[in-house]
């Protein structure tokens, strides 16, 4: 696997404490074995219902969270060990953008101060007038207007924020932004005005993008592949246009089917149902996780490891409908 960014095995286990002596008592398994890559100028987006390990992801792809087991490795360094001066520099590289805008943003701070704190932490531009000069070159990339740099985060509308949150993440050039829900809380039409801001400047800058969203819909058109994530583990991965043609696992099969459809030629296609509710992820069940809601589920897919198959090129999925070995 090469790439920009490359995740092998991502694991993280929180353990569980309990009593006066805090005594680990089981394991929160939130994200267990997970890989993939990211090319340049590519957006790989992280699907699932919450709490299937998407959020978790991003967080080791940057090192906001430190992996329990697997790897990390930006343009084949592995990062995964990094601490200190080391992990600062990667951060330059790897920024984030995150859900919601009214809180990620510091209220007392002017949207100058929040866009070139970065470059402080990271010694960019020399003197503060160079500073200002980038930060101000920095938000009109993320399409705000010249006049922002002295005005405070709560004049400016959601989609507003969530461009000076991009302008934070870009101002100190980097080569990769995890996208954790970033327009979740924005109105349809805000949503596709980012959605475009962020493909233009991945055009623009050539970055790499993990995209992370709870809503199918929303990752259509911005994604070049597509992984699906159930209770920790990753299901299915391929590229977003085979994804949505012909969705492999059950799972994402499920998932899609609960798309509104806005072609009326193509509407009445049948929703699937899930029954059952995602199993506890510090009691995740054997075998296959998703058994226990799947409507095609078999003896084996309840007991032992289910495999990962590779049913056509770029396509990855972890079902036995497709284990021929
Ligand atoms: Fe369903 Fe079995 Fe495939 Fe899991 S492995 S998705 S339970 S058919």
């Amino acid at each position: 696997m090469s790439g920009l960014l490359n995740c092998v095995g991502l694991t993280k286990h929180y353990p569980i404490r309990s009593g006066v002596f805090g005594r680990v008592v089981g394991q929160v398994h939130a994200v267990d074995g997970v890989s993939f890559s990211i090319e340049r100028g590519e957006t790989y987006s992280l699907v699932g219902e919450s709490g299937c390990g998407k959020t978790t992801t991003g967080r080791m792809a940057i090192r906001l969270e430190k992996p329990t087991a697997g790897s990390v490795a930006l343009d084949g360094v592995d990062v995964s060990g990094l601490s200190g001066k080391g992990l600062i520099r990667f951060r330059r590289r790897a920024q984030a953008v995150f859900q919601d805008p009214y809180s990620s943003l510091n209220p007392r701070m002017t949207v100058g101060a929040i866009v070139e704190e970065g470059m402080l932490i990271h010694g960019i531009g020399g003197s503060p007038a160079e500073r200002r000069d980038k930060a101000r070159e920095t938000l009109a990339l993320a399409g705000m207007p010249a006049d922002s740099l002295d005005r405070y985060p709560h004049e400016f509308s959601g989609g507003q924020r969530q461009r000076i949150g991009l302008a934070r993440a870009l101002s100190t050039g980097p080569d990769f932004i995890v996208a954790d829900e970033a327009v979740s809380a924005l109105d349809v039409s805000i949503q596709a005005q980012i959605i475009n801001l962020l493909a233009d400047l991945r055009e623009k800058l050539g970055l790499g993008y993990l995209f992370i969203a709870h809503d199918l819909a929303v990752v259509k058109h911005l994604s070049d592949r597509v992984g699906v994530m159930y209770l920790g583990h990753l299901m299915e991965e391929a590229a977003a246009e085979d994804l949505f043609r012909e969705p492999l696992h059950p799972y994402t099969r499920a998932l899609l089917s609960a798309i509104p459809e806005p072609d009326p030629a193509r509407r009445g296609k049948k929703r699937i149902i899930l029954s059952g509710d995602v199993p506890r992820s510090d009691r995740p069940p054997p075998g296959c996780r998703f058994h226990t809601r799947c409507p095609q589920a078999l003896d084996r897919c309840r007991e032992g490891e289910i495999p990962e198959c590779a049913p056509g090129p770029g396509r990855r999925v972890r079902c036995v409908l497709y284990d021929d070995s």
